[in-house]
């Protein structure tokens, strides 16, 4: 075997696109930068593929056949966390900005320059690699505990049993950075850069996302544990 000869280390892009055109120009240079590819022409087949070849990564164009590309990028989410670059036509700002909302690691917008997207596949595989290789240990905080690797959180009762939090990615996100450092006040601000990064959320929608997570949290016991701070945003007081 050839030193480039690629191997089951070589990353897998999973690309989606109903173009065969532009499917298999973006196979052939992603190959060419030394990626495994193979194409799947509707969301359907998307879906059977993903699930048969757990790609590293998936290319996928939101226009598609049958599954459209945001439903599929939906269950790529509801299963794990592989990184999915999304393909838009340029006039779908609101196709974007519910890509991101929904998980999306990146986005690039058509008619696009094949040899630019190899680059964004590149940087979005480093940073997942990076996160891979850096997974951190849970964090605890009072009777919560939140795995940020296995993007999961979960109540302990006073017996000592799990019971898990069914959190969207948003809640999580702001779960996770309160959790990171307890008794801080976080400002709204702060909060949509760090949770929301992806949207021009106006300061309100932090509060509707918040107060669906101290709901959750209140019926899993943990009544009071995120607490407004007037005027500035929210802080999470875990019981001494
Ligand atoms: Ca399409």
């Amino acid at each position: 075997m050839s030193a480039s000869a690629p191997s089951a280390a070589t990353p897998l892009v999973l690309v989606v696109e109903d173009e065969p055109a532009i499917a298999s120009i973006l196979c052939a240079y992603l190959e060419r930068e030394g990626l495994r590819a193979r194409t799947a022409a509707d969301g359907n087949q998307a879906l059977q593929l993903f699930r048969q070849l757990r790609p590293d990564l998936v290319l996928l164009d939101i226009h598609l056949p049958e599954v459209d590309g945001i439903d599929v990028l939906r269950t790529i989410r509801d299963e794990g966390q592989t990184p999915v670059i999304m393909v838009t036509a340029l006039a779908d700002d609101m196709d974007k900005l519910l890509a991101l909302r929904l998980g999306a690691d990146d986005y690039v917008v058509k008619p696009f320059n094949p040899p630019e997207v190899v680059p964004r596949v590149r940087a979005v595989l480093r940073r997942t690699q990076l996160r891979a290789h850096s997974a951190p240990a849970p964090i605890r905080v009072g009777a919560i505990e939140i795995d940020a690797s296995a993007h999961s959180a979960c109540v302990y009762d006073g017996e000592g049993l799990a019971q898990a939090l069914p959190l969207t990615l948003t809640e999580f996100r702001l779960l996770s950075c309160l959790a990171a450092q307890p008794r801080r006040c976080f400002s709204r601000g702060y909060l949509i850069e760090q949770c929301l990064p992806e949207s021009e959320a106006l300061e309100r929608v932090i509060d509707s996302h918040m107060s669906k997570l101290r709901r959750k949290l209140q019926l899993a016991g943990q009544d009071g544990l995120i607490e407004t701070v007037r005027g500035i945003g929210y802080r999470l007081w875990p019981a001494a």
